[in-house]
């Protein structure tokens, strides 16, 4: 018999936590690339495609590599079980498609990441879903939101770009007051930070592209929630509609995994630190940082993150109207030598990106003003260059205007 696994620690699972090791004793996880499997025999294969037998079956079910990161990702969230995704849309998309059907209700922020609006608030509802957009941070108009049908509360703390936080435990309650399921997407605080499960949310979105991998290569995307979700409601989806993770990119993404609570830390740290001078520079009007005493969500950031703000803030450039905001906040970004102007985040690389014209240009001017996303905001994916480095990019425009 085997000896029972011992309770181990976050950190030790963040990097042991894996299916077992093949026959050759590969200390580093195997990459598996393969599409098909050979059966032991044709009893075993029905029994595996029947689900009443633990076996891999076609590429598109399943794969060794990609099972790692999904346990991998589960233990980092205290999640039963966890279903990974070719990316972070998709996975909103698996989700979506497994819970809803037409007539069913949505309720998310008004700032939730521009194409989760665009997804929810358009594309589901030509297939007759319902959705609401509410504040981020007024949890009674989420709960003023409720109707009969509502079946998804959607939140997204903190959010991009304006690290506006809501409260997890107050929206895990009013969805299950309302017979609905909470869902978190934690791709700005990842699990090094914020364990969405632990207060009450149902299931926890990622994009794996960002933080998980943390070194800007792949795109990837996972649900973590119960067993039961996983298996019954999310796995038939991806297994007649296909939105599977590429083994590589899961060896990828499960490799990350194992610096990702250093990773949050230093790239933390450092953007305090930004946020910090930025509040003192001149040409700046706003920053918005949870980690900085001046955010209105300031003590339940803290609470929630780990005592952390995250590696992300944004700012806004003083300006007298939207115009001359737009071409200071593109004079900024223009003057930049080290940082990179790119409107991905997570990098071990430093990214700045103008919203207002980039992840937010598809949506229309109404919405982008109910997510306050303005023409002089600019917002940076702190990365792992020296903290004095990235305040010199950055003052080269700011101070020049
Ligand atoms: C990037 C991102 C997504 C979408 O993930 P992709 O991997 O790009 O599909 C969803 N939510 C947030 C908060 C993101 O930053």
């Amino acid at each position: 018999m085997k000896p029972k696994k011992p309770d181990l620690h976050r950190d030790t699972l963040a990097v042991r936590e894996a299916v077992a090791r093949s026959h050759f004793g590969e200390n580093s996880e195997a990459l598996y690339l393969t599409s098909g499997y050979v059966q032991p025999s044709a009893e075993a294969a029905a029994r595996r495609f029947a689900g009443d037998e633990e076996g891999f079956t076609y590429g598109r079910y399943g794969n060794p590599t990609v099972a790692s990161f999904e346990q991998r990702l589960a233990a980092l969230e205290g999640a039963e079980a966890c279903i990974s995704t070719a990316s972070g849309m998709s996975a909103i998309l698996m989700m979506c498609m497994g819970l809803l059907k037409s007539g069913d209700h949505v309720i998310c922020s008004h700032s939730m990441f521009g194409s989760t609006i665009k997804l929810i608030g358009s594309d589901l509802a030509k297939f007759g879903v319902e959705s609401t957009f509410v504040s981020q941070t007024d949890a009674n108009a989420w709960k003023a939101a409720v109707r009969p049908n509502t079946r998804l509360l959607f939140a997204e703390t903190p959010t991009n770009p304006l690290t506006d936080v809501c409260d997890i435990r107050a929206l895990a309650d009013i969805a299950h007051n309302a017979g609905a399921l909470l869902c978190v997407d934690n791709c700005f605080a990842t699990p090094a930070l914020q364990r969405p499960m632990a207060l009450g949310a149902d299931i926890v979105m990622h994009s794996g592209t960002k933080y998980l991998d943390g070194q800007g290569r792949v795109m990837a995307g996972a649900l973590c929630a119960s067993e039961s979700l996983v298996t019954k409601t999310f796995l038939p989806v991806l297994k007649s509609a296909g939105m599977t993770l590429a083994p590589f990119n899961a060896w990828v993404v499960l490799k990350g995994l194992e610096t990702l609570d250093i990773r949050m830390q230093a790239q933390s740290d450092r953007a305090l630190k930004l946020a910090q001078w930025l509040q003192a520079h001149p040409a700046v009007a706003k920053v918005h940082y949870p980690g900085l005493s001046s955010h209105p969500q300031h003590e339940l950031a803290m609470a929630q993150q780990s005592n952390c703000g995250g590696a992300v803030l944004s700012f806004e450039v003083k300006a007298s109207d939207a115009d001359q905001a737009r071409a200071r906040a593109f004079h900024v970004l223009d003057s930049l030598q080290v940082l990179s102007l790119s409107t991905n985040l997570g990098d071990t690389k430093t990214l700045v990106a103008h919203p207002a014209s980039t992840s937010h240009g598809r949506l229309t001017e109404d919405q982008r003003q109910a997510a306050g996303v303005v023409q002089g905001l600019i917002r940076v994916a702190v990365g792992l260059e020296h903290p004095s480095d990235i305040q010199a990019d950055l003052d080269i425009g700011l101070s020049s205007l």
